[in-house]
């Protein structure tokens, strides 16, 4: 039987692959319709607006623009017009627990001398890292654009990509090809848990991200982290599409034409074609009534999100803190599924570059803490939330030199339970499925579903991955497949 031809497209979820895959296919003429749990969109790209405060409550960093523009490309647009970048000067300062600090800049020689003055033959070392790096870089990228089985590692072009992508070695293990201590170590693995693994664990090819971060630079969206789902959204509304806020879908089904018929509290919707932009894991198990296999999830996050009513001296846009025994709290989060006593965490201070975020002379402060998923560590537990707040309060008072926490104006915070019952992620998995090795590439779920035709799914889940730039590239693969079936 051939495929249906497809005219019309669901897409369940208005997080940002879904919202960049509506808003090619409307691009390329078929009606589109966006089913959406929540009242706005964005999914873990959320935004809290309260008291002249702008508080984007996810992705704080976008590296590898090249994803980003060519997203607006794809859908005739400029990204200079849609979504002004603001560059970094400094991309970010390590604080270490020693007292000594690092600062990551733009200008790669900057960063060299630093790394230098913390560990002597290190800026050498450094450079041939980049290089390295950027050579995996190089093979990864256009691998982001291609839908994967795992029958596709018998091909020979493939596997001779594996040399490069250094399977086998972790990306701790890389870091220690070229950096001798522990601190530059840590600084060149930590973007590993922006996509909620463990350096000790992470396959060396994630080392992209360091590469991208320190070779590439680092941006800021002019207006804050919200304006990259919102101007998706507003392009695919210019070109047709149809968004439906407060709806949950809660089933999906094949009709006997061949059609989808997509369930709701009070209605039903259909479509030739449907892009699950909800959560993998979750839209197999909750949408299409499936056992799901015994995947492994990310780690989970607790915010933590405060109104400061005065500057903060010492702190830059990103500020990394890591804790005295990185190994010890990652072992504590991913082996034990206990929460951190010391943990390593993460500050972002947007209104150091864009102070419209905030009333003047104001500042935002979004910490994130690493904390294990919710498979086996159970509800979150208040005393130790509260005892990790105050350290993070403590370790800001030592850089800033003043009492944060007697300049709150206002604070919000998400918990790991949050991911459930805002986005339906399972077991709070922040960054969606784990990238361990085996779901990673050709093991990550595919972007086509194994049962039925003209189902797709789009996401940090699905492949090729999770983080704003993989995910605008499986917006592509999905737009692709549909479009390659005609309409
Ligand atoms: C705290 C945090 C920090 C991050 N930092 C960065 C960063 O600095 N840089 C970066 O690039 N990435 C970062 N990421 C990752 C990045 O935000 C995500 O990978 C990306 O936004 C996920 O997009 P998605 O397309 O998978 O959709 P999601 O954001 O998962 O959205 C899915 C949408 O589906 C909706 N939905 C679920 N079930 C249903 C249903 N039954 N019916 C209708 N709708 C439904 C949800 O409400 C949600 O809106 C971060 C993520 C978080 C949470």
């Amino acid at each position: 039987m051939s495929a249906r031809a497809v005219k019309r497209v669901a897409v369940v979820g208005s997080g940002v692959g879904g919202l960049a895959c509506a808003a090619r296919l409307a691009h390329r003429g078929y009606a589109v319709d966006v089913y959406e749990k929540l009242s706005r969109c964005g999914g873990r790209a959320h935004v809290i607006e309260d008291q002249g405060y702008c508080f984007d409550t996810g992705p704080s960093f976008v590296l590898m623009p090249d994803f980003y523009a060519e997203v607006y490309r794809d859908c005739g647009q400029e990204m200079a017009q849609r979504l002004p970048l603001l560059r970094l000067d400094t991309h970010y300062a390590v604080f270490y627990p020693d007292g000594r600090q690092v600062r990551v800049f733009h200008d790669e020689e900057r960063t060299a001398e630093e790394l230098e003055r913390r560990e002597p033959g290190a800026a050498r070392r450094y450079r041939d890292f980049l290089r390295d790096t950027g050579a995996m870089y190089q093979a990864v990228k256009p691998l982001m654009y291609r839908q994967f089985t795992p029958a596709a590692l018998a091909d020979v072009r493939n596997l001779r990509l594996l040399p490069a992508l250094q399977v086998g070695a972790t990306c701790w293990q890389l870091a220690g090809r070229y950096f001798r201590s522990e601190a530059l170590r840590c600084l060149m693995t930590f973007e590993s848990m922006f996509i909620g693994v463990s350096p000790f664990s992470a396959p060396a090819f994630y080392s992209v991200i360091c590469y991208a971060d320190h070779a590439q630079k680092l941006f800021h969206p002019r207006g804050g982290m919200y304006r990259i789902p919102a101007s998706l959204e507003a392009i695919g509304r210019e070109k047709g599409c149809r968004y439906h806020y407060d709806c949950e879908i809660s089933g999906i089904r094949r009709e006997s034409n061949g059609g989808f018929l997509l369930k709701q509290a009070t209605n039903e919707y259909t479509a030739d074609a449907v892009v699950v932009n909800a959560d993998l894991p979750y839209a197999r198990q909750h949408l299409l009534q499936r056992r799901i296999a015994p995947y492994r999830y990310s780690c989970s996050v607790m915010l933590f999100y405060w109104g400061v009513r005065r500057p903060l001296a010492g702190l830059e846009h990103h500020n990394i803190f890591f804790a005295a025994d990185v190994c010890a709290n990652m072992r504590r989060i991913f082996e034990d599924s206990r929460w951190p006593e010391d943990p390593s965490f993460y500050v972002h201070v947007p209104t150091k570059t864009d102070p419209s975020l905030a009333p003047p002379g104001k500042e935002i402060v979004y910490v994130l803490v690493p904390v294990p998923n919710l498979r086996q560590a159970g509800a979150d537990p208040h005393a130790a939330v509260e005892k990790v707040r105050q350290l993070v309060l403590e370790k800001l008072r030592q850089v800033c030199g003043v009492e944060v926490e007697q300049s709150i104006d206002v604070e919000h915070r998400f918990y790991p339970r949050d991911f459930i019952t805002r986005y339906n992620a399972l077991y709070a998995a922040t960054f969606g499925l784990s990238h361990s090795l085996f779901q990673s590439a050709f093991f990550r779920p595919a972007n086509t579903d194994p049962k039925l035709d003209g189902l797709y799914y789009v996401g940090c889940s699905t492949q090729p991955g999770t983080g704003i730039p993989p995910v605008l590239a499986g917006s592509k693969i999905a737009a692709d497949l549909i479009s390659a079936r005609g309409g």
